[in-house]
This record gives structure tokens, C-alpha cells and sequence, in this order.
């Protein structure tokens, strides 16, 4: 039997709302959901693409890639924790606010080193919506939004089909963001904030995804115009209010000094210029197969976004639940963490 459940898409801090079909418990495609706020039944192809995952399902755990009894699994995990003193949690904008208060809670608990990559940007209290952006006289993009967050890109769009001014910040030689600028620059974000600074008011919005160093997040910020960060990650935003972030530099010394690693929820492999297999025991928490379960030592199943409920804040700072569209008898990651405590 088909059903369409409604939730929300996990693959940016776009929030949009998702439809997904379902044949028998299994996810078979993606349906719009015409009056959601954010997205008003589009989708993008990262979004549309997030159900691809499935295929891919963990079920079972495992250890050196061969499958092992759950317990097992649980009792090795305990162990190298125990047994080292160099031991790394990293806390992803995957997990939804309640996984990163127990990851963190954990990690405090037994004295563990906590990391956690916001994009390198930071949280900032006072965001604009995303009104504000198809709204705005003029807007400063930092960053491919278009192409990376195509329903905020969808935004920018609209304000420049009301007349609105759009300059951009782009490093790339193609980018779908500059085909609709006014202008578009490749130098550093300083320089650009400096060029079409005269160019804001009122109703202007700074939108960024990117930035070239912590100075410019000040900078963005010292303008004193209207400003939405927009990060990869759907939770990133509210996490940033949980857990401090780290830079991609603090990161890898952390991990230079990491004998164990535990990984929730994230494929951070082909994010980080390092040689994970130098660590020792790299631990990861997935519901999907990715590049870095390939290269964990263990490998223990959680829930999907499609099987618990949960809550995360969006972009533009809006607290968003959602509920298991699929039976499950996975484990949730705040039900694994009460069984690695020991
Ligand atoms: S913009 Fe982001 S949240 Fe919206 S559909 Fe695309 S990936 Fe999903």
C-alpha cells in the first residue's frame, strides 16, 4: 500500500518540508508538499536525493566490516572508551537538538573531547527571515547559495524579480549564484563587503554559506545590516546554541591527538584533509553506509530522519519537529549512548 507522510528534508538548514512515499514500510520516492512556509512544495535535488540513502541501510552492527551481535558491538564500543584516554566525540548539524544534548552530556560525563564543525561560521542571535531576503532592496551573497541552497537561492531570485539589487562573493569559476548577480566578485569577502557596503539599507540582506576567515564573520556583523547564515548541515544552528564549534585547523589537531574516535551520525571523511586510519578505533554511529563507515573499525546502526521524532532549528532560527514516518526497530542515538555508558 502507498502512503505520503510529511516531513522534514535532512539535507541543508534550509528546513524545507519533504513528502515522502512509502510501499510497504520502504521508501519508494518524494512527493511535494504544497503548503509548507519554507518551500511551498518545492524541492531541491539534494533534497529529492536525500531518500537515496536507503539503499544503503545499516541494520546490523558490525566490527572490522564483518557483522557482530548488537551487544557485542556495545561491549566493544564501552571498552576502547574506557581503556583510552585520548578519546574524540564529534557532534554533527545531523543530529536533532535532543541527540546533541545527550552526545554532549555523555562526552562531559566521561570526560571526553567534544568537536563540532559549523561550516566555520558561528550563531548569530538576530537572523533574517526568509520574508526579509525576498524582501530586501538589495541583496549580498556569500557563497553559491543558489546552487547549495536552492530554496534560499529561490528567495533571492524572487527579490531580484521585485527589483532588488543582488551583488555576490564567489570562488568558483561557474556559479549558479553569479548568473543572476548584478555583479559578482571572486576576491576576498572583505573586499566585497567594503565595495557594496553603500549599497545597503534598511531592508538589505547579507546571505551567506561561506566565509574566508573568522574576521569576516565580525566584519558581517559590524555592517549592522540584516544577515542569515545559512549552514550545510540541518541542524547546525541549533547545536551552535548547545556546543561551541571548532575551526577545520582545531579540528585535525584534535584528531592528531585522537587514539578513539566516535563518529554520530556524519560521514566526515572526505570533509577533513586527514588520515582518519591513522587513528587507532574509529567508531561510527550511522544509519546510512558512507565513505567513513567504510573506514570504521565499528559500525553500530541508528534510527534514520525518516524514523524518530525530533526537533532542530532552521536557518533563519525556527524550531522544527518532526515525526517517524517509518516502523523501526533501530535504536535511536540518545538509546545507544545509555548503552555505551557502561
Ligand atoms: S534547500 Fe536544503 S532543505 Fe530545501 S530541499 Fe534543498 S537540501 Fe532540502
Amino acid at each position: 500500500m502507498l502512503e505520503i507522510k510529511h516531513t522534514l528534508c535532512p539535507s541543508c538548514s534550509v528546513g524545507c518540508g519533504i513528502n515522502v512515499i512509502l510501499e510497504n514500510n520502504a521508501v519508494v520516492g518524494t512527493f511535494p508538499y504544497k503548503r509548507h512556509p519554507v518551500n511551498a512544495g518545492k524541492n531541491c535535488a539534494n533534497g529529492r536525493n536525500s531518500i537515496g540513502n536507503f539503499v544503503n541501510k545499516i541494520n546490523e552492527a558490525s566490527i572490522s566490516q564483518a557483522n557482530v551481535d548488537l551487544d557485542k558491538a556495545f561491549a566493544e564500543v564501552s571498552k576502547e572508551i574506557n581503556a583510552n584516554d585520548k578519546v574524540t566525540v564529534f557532534l554533527s548539524g545531523n543530529n536533532s537538538l535532543a541527540d546533541a544534548e545527550a552526545i554532549k552530556s555523555f562526552s562531559e560525563e566521561k570526560n571526553l573531547d567534544l568537536v563540532f564543525y559549523a561550516d566555520d561560521l558561528r550563531n548569530f542571535e538576530d537572523v533574517a527571515s526568509y520574508d526579509d531576503v525576498e524582501d530586501a532592496s538589495c541583496v549580498l551573497v556569500i557563497g553559491d547559495v543558489l546552487y547549495e541552497n536552492p530554496l534560499i537561492g529561490r528567495r533571492i531570485v524572487h527579490a531580484k524579480q521585485n527589483g532588488a539589487k543582488i551583488f555576490s562573493n564567489i570562488k568558483a569559476e561557474k556559479s549558479v549564484t553569479a548568473n543572476i548577480s548584478d555583479e559578482t566578485t571572486s576576491g576576498s569577502v572583505q573586499e566585497f563587503l567594503d565595495t557594496y557596503k553603500d549599497n545597503l539599507d534598511d531592508s538589505s540582506v547579507v546571505v551567506f554559506n561561506t566565509v574566508d576567515c573568522e574576521d569576516d564573520l565580525d566584519k558581517i556583523e559590524e555592517l549592522g545590516f540584516k544577515i542569515l547564515p545559512v549552514y550545510s548541515k540541518t541542524n547546525t544552528k541549533g547545536i551552535l546554541s548547545i556546543a561551541d564549534s571548532n575551526s577545520k585547523e582545531e579540528i585535525i589537531e584534535a584528531l592528531n591527538d585522537t587514539k578513539v574516535l566516535l563518529i554520530f551520525n556524519d560521514d566526515v571523511v572526505d570533509d577533513f584533509d586527514f588520515d582518519f586510519k591513522s587513528i587507532s578505533k574509529v567508531i561510527s554511529f550511522s544509519a546510512f553506509k558512507n565513505n567513513t563507515t567504510e573506514i570504521s573499525d565499528i559500525v553500530i546502526p541508528i534510527k534514520s530522519w525518516l524514523e524518530y521524532e525530533g526537533s532542530v532549528v532552521n536557518a533563519m532560527g525556527e524550531t522544527q519537529t518532526f515525526v517517524p514516518v517509518m516502523e523501526s526497530d533501530v535504536l535511536s542515538v540518545e538509546e545507544v549512548i545509555e548503552k555505551i555508558k557502561g
